[in-house]
């Protein structure tokens, strides 16, 4: 079966009309895991009908409001809606300090459980496995701590000794946000779908120094260099309406670049 994408949102940190922070479910190995979670992410998956009872666990790439803001409300619905299982979200530590005094305020009567999984974002590590999925954090360059999450879908091979080898088959690489840095290339080699975001323009680029973001072209740059299968734009500017024109820088440098769209669902 193949991995699927589905974009909730892929805007930047203030919402328009046209775009919603960051979020997106990856559904792998009949598992759909959530990765950030923006404002409004809950509202995009209803008007995609993306089931959040389907819903496995959730990783949080940093603690800026454009990645955790739509967090309390989901956790909300899920217990209107009645879920047994309990949600693991794993994230950098202080989310879990942040979020506490709110659940234990609005959410006394929830169904289910909430597990913290505090993640070390500096760190290069394995942070979830089980038999057929495994996922690693991705140490980014931004203004706060932050990790992208590599995700593989694991077979397991004989390994002629009577035991078993895990074989990394399917592999999704989410990176936001994040500066220019060639330290990802070997981090994301070969994956078949990268993420990179791709907040600016290259007329923009002398705002990434400060803000720490990166521009289209640069994103193209990392996945021509790690050889990824293909290459998806996202997080986009809110400065700028016309996203064909990420596109058309990114192109050039790697060809099989795409825009992300909300709403959209990609299958690798
Ligand atoms: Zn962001
Ligand atoms: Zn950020």
């Amino acid at each position: 079966m193949n991995a699927k994408l589905t974009i909730l949102g892929c805007g930047s940190a203030r919402p328009t009309y046209q775009n919603s922070p960051s979020g997106q479910v990856l559904d792998l190995c009949d598992k759909s895991f959530l990765i950030d979670c923006g404002e409004g992410v809950q509202i995009s998956m209803a008007r995609l009908g993306v089931r959040t009872s389907r819903l496995y666990n959730i990783f949080i790439s940093h603690l800026h409001g454009d990645h955790c803001f739509g967090l309390i409300g989901l956790l909300s619905t899920l217990s209107m809606q009645h879920r047994q299982q309990p949600m693991h979200i794993y994230a950098h530590a202080d989310l879990e300090r942040l979020l506490r005094p709110w659940l234990t305020y609005f959410g006394e009567e929830y169904t289910y459980e909430i597990v913290f999984h505090p993640i070390h974002p500096n760190r290069h590590e394995v942070i979830f496995e089980d038999r057929t999925v495994m996922v690693e954090s991705i140490p980014l360059k931004h203004t706060v701590p932050c990790c992208g999450f590599l995700f593989s879908e694991i077979h397991r091979q004989p390994d002629g000794e009577g035991g078993f080898v895990r074989v990394p088959h399917r592999r999704y690489a989410y990176c936001s946000d994040t500066r220019y840095t060639e330290t990802l290339v070997e981090r994301v080699r070969g994956v078949d779908m990268l993420y990179h975001e791709s907040t600016f323009l290259s007329e923009h680029a002398h705002l990434c120094k400060n803000v720490m973001h990166s521009t289209a072209a640069q994103a193209a740059t990392i996945a021509q260099k790690a050889e990824v299968g293909q290459l998806l734009l996202g997080h986009y500017s809110a400065r700028v309406d016309d996203h064909e024109l990420f596109l058309n820088e990114a192109q050039p440098i790697f060809p099989n670049s795409r825009l992300s769209h909300e709403g959209e669902t990609i299958e690798f």
